[in-house]
Parts: C-alpha cells; sequence; structure tokens
C-alpha cells in the first residue's frame, strides 16, 4: 500500500493546443478511496492513465509512496487497472486470464499462482468460472473477472477507469457494493474515475472533481455536497442540480433582502443569522444556489414565503419534483416558457400541486449559497 501523489501534473495533446490535464495537484492517502469526477472530457481518464504509466505526462510528476515513478515503466509501478471493457484475452480461461499478470510480473511457482488465484476467485466469487472463457460470462461475470485478475496481482495502487458503466443499473449498484467491501477489505489506495456524479458520492473516500482538466475541488462527499467551492462544483454534485438565481442583496428597514433580479425571489434573511450574511455588500449581485432538496412547501399566509407557479409535477415515487415558474410574471396564468421553469423542488409526495397552482414555498438560510457571478466561486 502507498500513497498517491501528483504534483503540478500536465498533459497537454496537438501541440499544446489541448491541455487535458491542467497543473494538477493532489494527495491520496494511503489505503484512500478517491473517486475522480466531472463531465466528459474534463481530463479523467487521462490523469489515470498518466498515474499508470499508459501516458507520459507534458510536466510535474507521479509519486507512489516514496517512488518517483513518472519516468517508470507501467509494469513496474506495482498497479493494477480495472476498464469499462474489462480488457480480457478472449482466447484464454477465466483462471488464464486471472494468472497471467502474475506470471509476466513475479517468479512464482506455478502452484503459488494458482492458489493466489483461487484466494482471489474466492473474493469474487467465481470459483466456479475458472474454466469458462470470457464469453461464456455475464457482463457483471467478466468485470468480476477483470477485478479477480487485479487484486490476485496485490497491487499498491488500484485504478478503476468507469468499470461499472458497461452493466445495468441494478447490477452497476450491486457491484459498487462489491468495489467498496474489496478496497475495505484489502486497504489498497484506490483511485476511480466515474462520469456519474452518484457513483462518485457514494464510493469515495474523498472525490476530486475536474473541470476542463482543472481541478475544481477534492473532499469528502458531504464537504463537496454541502459546502461547493464554486457554482460548477454546486450544480454539477447533486440530483437534481442545484437550482441558481440571480439576485442582488438589499438594506431595508427590515432586514437584508436578497431580491431575485430576474425571478420574484424577495427572501428575507433572519435577523439571527444575519451575521453570516455580513459578508454580502449592499447592492452586491450574487448567484444564489438552493438545493431542490432544501426548498419546502410554505405556508400560503407567511408574508415572507417565495410565490411560484406549478409549471410541471413529476412523480418519482418517493418524493415529487415540481417544477416551478418564479419569474415574477404571475398574473399571466400558467407559462409556455420553458426555459423559465428550471427552478426544482423536491419535496414530499404528499405535496401535490396542480400544474398552474400558485404555490409558497421557502427555505432555510443555513441551506443558501451564494457565488460570485464573476469567478462563480463560493462566497458564502
Ligand atoms: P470521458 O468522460 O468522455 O471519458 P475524460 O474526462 O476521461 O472524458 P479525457 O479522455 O482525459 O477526458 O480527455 C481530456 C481531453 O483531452 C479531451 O479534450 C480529449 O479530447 C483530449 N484528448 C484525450 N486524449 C487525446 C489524444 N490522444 N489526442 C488528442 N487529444 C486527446
Amino acid at each position: 500500500m502507498a500513497s498517491v501523489e501528483l504534483r503540478d501534473l500536465r498533459k497537454e495533446y496537438d501541440r499544446g493546443t489541448i491541455v487535458a490535464v491542467d497543473d494538477l495537484n493532489v494527495e491520496i492517502n494511503d489505503g484512500e478511496f478517491v473517486t475522480v469526477v466531472g463531465p466528459s472530457g474534463c481530463g479523467k481518464t487521462t490523469t489515470l492513465r498518466m498515474v499508470a504509466g499508459l501516458e507520459r505526462p507534458t510536466s510535474g510528476s507521479v509519486v507512489i509512496g516514496s517512488r518517483d515513478v513518472t519516468d517508470m515503466h507501467a509494469k513496474n509501478r506495482d498497479i493494477a487497472m480495472v476498464f469499462q471493457n474489462y480488457a480480457l484475452y478472449p482466447h484464454k480461461t477465466v483462471m488464464e486470464n486471472m494468472e497471467f499478470g502474475l506470471r509476466m510480473s513475479t517468479d512464482l511457482s506455478k502452484e503459488e499462482r494458482r492458489e493466489k488465484v483461487h484466494w482471489a476467485a474466492e473474493m469474487m466469487g467465481i470459483e466456479g468460472l475458472l474454466d469458462d472463457k470470457p464469453d461464456e460470462l455475464s457482463g457483471g461475470q467478466k468485470q468480476r473477472v477483470a477485478l479477480g485478475r487485479a487484486i490476485v496481482r496485490d497491487p499498491e495502487v488500484f485504478l478503476f477507469d468507469e468499470p461499472l458503466s458497461n452493466l445495468d443499473a441494478k447490477l452497476r449498484t450491486l457491484m459498487r457494493t462489491e468495489v467498496q467491501r474489496l478496497q475495505n477489505e484489502l486497504g489498497v489506495t484506490s483511485i476511480y474515475v466515474t462520469h456519474d456524479q452518484e457513483e462518485a458520492m457514494t464510493m469515495g473516500d474523498r472525490i476530486l472533481i475536474l473541470r476542463d482538466g482543472i481541478k475544481q475541488q477534492v473532499g469528502a462527499p458531504k464537504e463537496v455536497y454541502d459546502n461547493p467551492a464554486n457554482e460548477f462544483v454546486g450544480g454539477f454534485i447533486g440530483s437534481p442540480s442545484m437550482n441558481f438565481l440571480d439576485v442582488v442583496v438589499e438594506q431595508t428597514d427590515s432586514g437584508m433582502i436578497l431580491s431575485g433580479t430576474d425571478s420574484n425571489l424577495r427572501y428575507r434573511i433572519s435577523p439571527d443569522v444575519v451575521d453570516k450574511f455580513g459578508v454580502l455588500k449592499s447592492g452586491g449581485e450574487y448567484i444564489m444556489g438552493i438545493r431542490p432538496e432544501d426548498v419546502f412547501p410554505a405556508d400560503e399566509n407567511d408574508p415572507d414565503a417565495v410565490e411560484a407557479l406549478v409549471d410541471v409535477v413529476e412523480p418519482i415515487g418517493s418524493d415529487n419534483y415540481v417544477y416551478l415558474d418564479l419569474s415574477g410574471e404571475l398574473d399571466e396564468g400558467i407559462t409556455t416558457d420553458e426555459e423559465e421553469s428550471d427552478f426544482i423542488a423536491r419535496v414530499d409526495t404528499e405535496f401535490e400541486p396542480e400544474i398552474g397552482d400558485r404555490v409558497k414555498i421557502e427555505f432555510s438560510d443555513d441551506d443558501i449559497h451564494l457565488f460570485d457571478p464573476q469567478t462563480g466561486e463560493s462566497v458564502l
């Protein structure tokens, strides 16, 4: 086992016209499980391939434990990688597939190798498949073999590149638990790339969020959910996405108001938390973020509640997604402009308004996020 450190790691393609990974600095602790997430093309795979030694950095370095492995060949790095497409040898049996890496990288006897394969097969529950060829296996079984092949080598680091994305939703959930169990039992430092923020949140001890090759935030799932470093992270983490509204701060006799510039929001900050909002400047413009699950139906007589028009109600079983129009033109009846209906409340199924209903909603001061409109950085 070992820590993994990425120091100013950079990868350019096409003579610098594409910066896939932009001076990335990350320290991953010994035994830690870090998920790497971000939209397509943000540099996840390139980062992983540089750690694996499959891609040469333009500059910067990769340190595993106390070894600078930047110039080291992939096979000497003591890592095992699991890919989305399983990468099994089609003509070899499961036993031969799992044994192959050991034959290449160790001088164990055949008996010792087989013993290790049996141990790994037992861990993965695939002992009954050892004589099968890959094309006789289901997708889930293939991925178990690929995982078994990775653990049999007893590496210092596991690298996972979207290993579950070819599996159906149910199997994917099951395999997530399997991968976590495996990592827990073996305690091997792991880097796990996924484009699925939910997967990243449920699996990682910490999450690294990338955008355009640039690190946006690294932190525990709850930390990035509760305190997103910027508007991008706020919108990327959580489902449905965080709602954003442009607001301006008004100081009135009755206290501080966040007033929507393109919505009818007039949100009064309660006096007992004004301190927290003290950093805000009167007249200052911000982007307010509020998560759909932090929006609640309010009493219709509550003067501080926010008025909204119901555009769509989407029942998802456990909750209802209520799409709301906060544009302020409440007198005009049902809106037909879908663009305006981008404020979502995730509410209890008991709250089941009709389309076109005028409702009141509220949220807690603690759940309000504010971002700088110029930089997108979190200011609160
Ligand atoms: P995805 O989720 O779609 O797999 P990703 O986050 O893994 O994306 P990368 O595959 O690392 O992203 O790619 C990062 C950027 O580098 C992209 O703009 C991509 O087009 C570019 N890129 C990757 N490999 C090469 C290459 N061999 N030559 C040129 N550009 C490349």
